[in-house]
């Protein structure tokens, strides 16, 4: 008896069949993130002890089969063949049984030692369905348990299975083989044996498994045995011919008929030991489904919903968006208060809370909308979005699918570009990623409002910012064709849009959804931002000794001395206290423009010149690529009112008001925000998500010269239509 003490499994299965849930509920919070090697899939490791065993547990990508047309099923299937692990647990969703049975055989073709988690089985024995997992582990040779992933049920005993397999102790395992018939054994056998003689990968493969893929085609395994020289060719050779044979015989490609026969096999399965329910619960979302997916209500019904899910990230966000102003604000002048004044104090209090307060107040936003694309995500209601917007989205060269992270870029753009991973093709990524700064976040919000405020009278003010937005969307669509014409050709990729069938979404389940998406959110933010203030700040805050053209303190002590003559209160006192706030301002403007951010901004002014933009506008364009709101506070500092003017403040709306700023240059500005670089936090994602220097340069690039164009298009158009 072989009493293993360290057990390594991997969760394979398909997408949504509760893998997570179940990896969740087995390492507890023993785990951590990262990605696979080389490919922005997400990886999740993570451990637990079990009857005097370590097992440690790999989350693989989740997976319909495993072909080598997408990165997931590349990353699950290379895994099991290199690594090994002792288990493989194959979580079903147990209402979808014929489509997991499916993977289930490819599963045990790779040759992995199976457990299969019948999943969800609660929604299963509501139903009424009855599966006998007893017979199912003895047909197929892999035990099966059943398990309800986010209430723990089933866990000890699926955990049991997997030691008992893994120490050879478990009556039900053996190696079973799935027959594709004798005609095509003929063929299989001796390619099995060939493949296995050749010895053509470094990490022994198993050789039937190799065979089948050779005869499928499979890009993979074809370049390993092209890549294996003389002997690979003779058996690339005998290959085709196999191939070419099968073909005259079925008068299909072999891996049609090869999926036939995997399915044909399921079915027989489930003929044994699955027993339908007495009513559907497919009949019952196909009656939600008539309604919500209606040709004529269903988009207007969508249309309300993605409403009422920007109302409530908006309103229930508002008070706790409050609180964590306050907080900061409260943080700040404590910190003020408590070190001594200074650089360093300059430092904490104007680079680092101030600056990293500005996007945590946008913190219980983010979270809620979070919440609400996992409610919706978890229902089974994203599935219908994508199919609905499907052919609005063809537009653009793209299709449903995409819809959604353009949506959530109205909210944040990096979370947004995060959901394209939910898209197949890399092509219809990458283009999905390029287009989604277009899509005007919440970032952008509150400079739209201080500068329509200084420009435009309040009753134009509503079409003003909605004419941005909208402006955005133009811009998406004509970009989203411009490129899928030129540097990304190609149709959207087709896939089959599931309408899984509705669900009631668990809190426990929204919790994590939600939990993991924000906190990839807070970690990626809170490091960029700090670091990105903190540069603004020293470059607002250095050179310390820039020459200036009045002695201001000289000045400031004059009339700090005569205030005190006349006491502290009454019009006098207010007078003085004005004019040494007005020299105070005057002074830190003065030295701002000496400042090494105002030398940026005065080396920078002539490309402006052109858009009507001074050095102030081009400064704060140059630190908005750290984040969008830092835009209105750099005008705030350099429009003299001191550096927590936000858009509420009548001094900063007079400031622009007085400068000599007209109000076409302000749209044009407020064009420019909405188009170039969102703020380096997407920059960030955007590397990370298409792993490639070159797209996220283009993307810097092409955004930032779209936003000149379309600022000098709208300035110097507006000029000659005699608008400004
Ligand atoms: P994954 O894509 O395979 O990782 O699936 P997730 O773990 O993200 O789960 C998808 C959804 O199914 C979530 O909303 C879970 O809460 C839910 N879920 C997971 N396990 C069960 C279960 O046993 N029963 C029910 N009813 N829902 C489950
Ligand atoms: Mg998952």
């Amino acid at each position: 008896m072989k009493n293993t003490k360290t057990i390594r499994i991997a969760l394979a299965g398909n997408p949504n069949s509760g893998k997570t849930t179940l990896f969740n509920a087995i390492t507890g919070a023993h785990h951590h993130v990262g990605n696979w090697p080389g490919v922005t899939v997400e990886k999740k490791e993570g451990r637990t002890t079990f009857d005097g065993c370590e097992i440690t547990v790999v989350d693989l990508p989740g997976t319909y089969s495993l072909t080598a047309y997408s990165i997931e099923e590349i990353v699950a299937r290379r895994f099991i063949v290199h690594e090994k692990p002792d288990v493989v647990v194959h979580v079903i969703d147990s209402n979808n049984l014929e489509r997991s049975l499916f993977l289930t055989t490819q599963l045990l073709q790779l040759g992995s030692r199976l457990v299969l988690a019948l999943n969800m089985s609660d929604a299963l024995h509501q139903s009424g369905a009855r599966i006998d997992a007893e017979k199912l582990g003895a047909l197929l040779g892999a035990p099966a348990v059943f398990t309800v992933g986010h209430k723990g049920e089933g866990i000890r005993d699926l955990l049991e299975t997997v030691v008992k397999v893994a120490r050879n102790e478990h009556p039900q395992v053996r190696q079973i083989r799935i027959p594709y018939g004798h005609e095509i054994e003929d063929h299989l056998g001796p390619l099995t044996e060939k493949a296995e003689a050749l010895e053509l990968f470094e990490v022994p493969h198993p050789p039937r498994w190799v065979a089948i893929k050779a005869l499928e085609k499979d890009k993979e395994i074809l370049q390993a045995i092209r890549d294996a020289d003389r002997k690979g060719a003779l058996f690339l050779e005998e290959i085709e011919e196999t191939r070419k044979h099968l073909y005259s015989l079925y008068g299909e490609e072999p891996e049609t008929v090869f999926t036939e026969r995997l399915y044909g096999f399921v079915a027989g399965i489930l003929k044994e030991i699955y027993a339908a329910p007495p009513l559907d619960r497919i009949s019952r979302s196909d009656q939600i489904d008539a309604i919500l997916t209606h040709k004529i209500f269903g988009l207007p019904v969508f249309f309300l919903m993605i409403w009422a899910v920007f109302q409530l990230t908006f309103e229930v966000g508002a008070a706790p968006m409050e609180w964590i102003d306050a907080f900061v604000s409260w943080l700040a002048n404590f910190t003020a208060a408590h070190m001594s004044p200074g650089l360093i104090e300059n430092l904490v209090v104007d680079g680092m809370i101030s600056g990293v307060g500005a996007v945590l107040v946008f913190l219980p936003n983010i979270f809620i909308l979070f919440m609400c694309i996992s409610f919706l995500e978890d229902s089974g209601y994203m599935a219908r979005a994508a199919f609905l917007t499907d052919r609005v989205m063809h537009l653009l060269g793209l299709h449903g699918k995409a819809f959604i992270p353009m949506l959530m870029g109205f909210g944040c753009n990096a979370p947004a570009i995060m959901a394209t991973r939910t898209l197949e093709s890399e092509r219809d990524r990458i283009l999905s990623i390029l287009i989604n700064p277009l899509m005007s976040c919440s970032a952008r919000l509150p400079v739209y409002v201080l500068v329509t405020g200084a420009f435009f009278p309040p009753e134009h003010a509503g079409t003003v910012i909605f004419s941005l937005y909208f402006l955005g969307l133009v811009l998406a669509i004509a970009m989203g064709r411009l490129f899928s014409k030129t540097i990304l050709p190609g149709e959207a990729a087709p896939f089959v849009m599931e309408l899984p069938p509705y669900r009631l979404p668990t809190a426990r389940g929204l919790l994590i959804h939600t939990w993991d998406r924000g906190k990839i959110f807070l970690r990626k933010m809170g490091g960029v931002i700090l670091v990105g203030s903190v540069a603004i700040w020293a470059l607002s805050a250095f050179p310390r000794d820039v020459p200036l053209s009045r002695d201001y303190d000289a000045e400031i002590g004059t009339l700090q001395t005569e205030a005190l003559e006349w006491g502290d209160t009454g019009k006098i006192a207010e007078g003085f206290k004005k004019q040494i706030a007005e020299l105070e301002a005057a002074r830190e403007a003065e030295r701002i423009e000496g400042s090494y951010i105002g030398r940026i901004g005065k080396a920078m002014e002539p490309v402006f010149r052109p858009l009507g933009f001074d050095w102030r506008n081009a400064v704060s364009l140059f630190t908005g690529f750290v984040a969008k709101e830092i835009v209105v506070s750099t005008l705030g500092v350099l429009y003299q009112v001191g550096a927590e003017a936000d858009q509420k403040s009548e001094g900063l709306i007079q400031a622009l008001r007085n400068s000599d700023m007209t109000p076409l240059a302000a749209y044009a500005f407020m064009a420019f925000v909405l188009i170039y670089t969102p703020c380096l936090g997407t920059v960030a994602v955007i590397r990370r998500e298409t792993n490639s220097i070159k797209w996220t340069a283009f993307s810097v690039g092409y955004a930032v010269a779209l936003a000149w164009v379309v600022a000098f298009v709208i300035a110097q158009g507006g000029r000659l239509l005699g608008l400004g």
